[in-house]
């Protein structure tokens, strides 16, 4: 059986104050977890994270990675940094960057290939927007997205994947799609990592992202190919961050 994960991604929220809070009351209720927990939080507040949860059972990291190692690249974020502040896990191509920042398929598998290199575990995003789901284009749509990384990444390589399938349509919406939509989804997945390396497929956590929140946590992750959660909005607060911990 695969482990469940439980990321939060904070976007672009927080304060020092306000992050202590959040990951004292976190700390202080979290106990052994019978899954792994990671927050995923803007840069600046990496060291804080390095200081507050080392030595406790959440791991942190980022929410994007430069395609490149060092130089002229102003405001990019390389995988070395990550690593030197002790992420685990870098988001990679989540709708938000897709959609705000022009990010391709192409530059997002370029971003996996940097987070493997410096040994950060990549956070895979993809999805289809409400257009697309309407169209019938879902299947085409996130098996496109995987599998330009997939061809950009060695056989090795893939049981180093954690994916997060987030429909575009439920990401902040308070939609969510049902456990048997991102059921075939997920499967469909697995089923494209599937032909890459058969044997790391069966390992690779796939994530549900869009809405989680305490209430459909527990019937979304009790589906056989959701492996945990990719949570925005209820990541902020503590006590829905912990009930979905709880679910898992
Ligand atoms: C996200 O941003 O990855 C996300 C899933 O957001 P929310 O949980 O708020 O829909």
């Amino acid at each position: 059986m695969r482990r469940k994960l439980i990321a939060g991604n904070w976007k672009m929220n927080g304060s020092l104050v306000a992050n202590q809070v959040l990951l004292n009351g976190l700390k202080a209720e979290l106990g052994h977890p019978a899954c792994t927990v990671a927050v995923c939080v803007p840069a600046p507040y990496f060291a804080q994270c390095q200081t507050m949860l080392s030595g406790s059972p959440v791991a942190w990291g980022g929410q994007d990675i430069s395609t490149h190692e060092s130089g002229a690249y102003t405001g990019e974020i390389s995988g070395a940094m990550l690593k030197d502040f002790g992420c685990a896990y870098v988001i990679v191509g989540h709708s938000e960057r897709r959609s705000y920042h022009g990010e391709s398929n192409e530059s997002v598998a370029q971003k996996v290939v940097s987070a493997l290199k410096a040994g950060v575990t990549p956070i895979v995003c993809v999805g289809e927007s409400l257009a697309e789901r309407e169209a019938g284009q879902t299947e085409s749509v996130v098996s496109k997205q995987i599998d330009v990384v997939l061809a950009a990444i060695g056989e090795s390589d893939v049981g180093k994947l954690v994916v997060a399938y987030e429909p575009v349509w439920a990401i902040g919406t308070g939609k969510t799609a049902t456990p048997q939509m991102a059921q075939d989804v997920h499967a469909m997945l697995r089923s494209r990592l599937t032909i890459k390396n058969a044997a790391a497929a069966k390992t690779v956590q796939i994530l549900y992202g869009g809405s989680m929140k305490p209430e459909n946590a527990k019937d979304l992750l009790a589906m056989t190919d959701i492996d945990g959660g990719l949570i925005g909005g209820a990541s902020l607060k503590a006590a829905d961050f912990l009930a979905i911990i709880k679910a898992a």
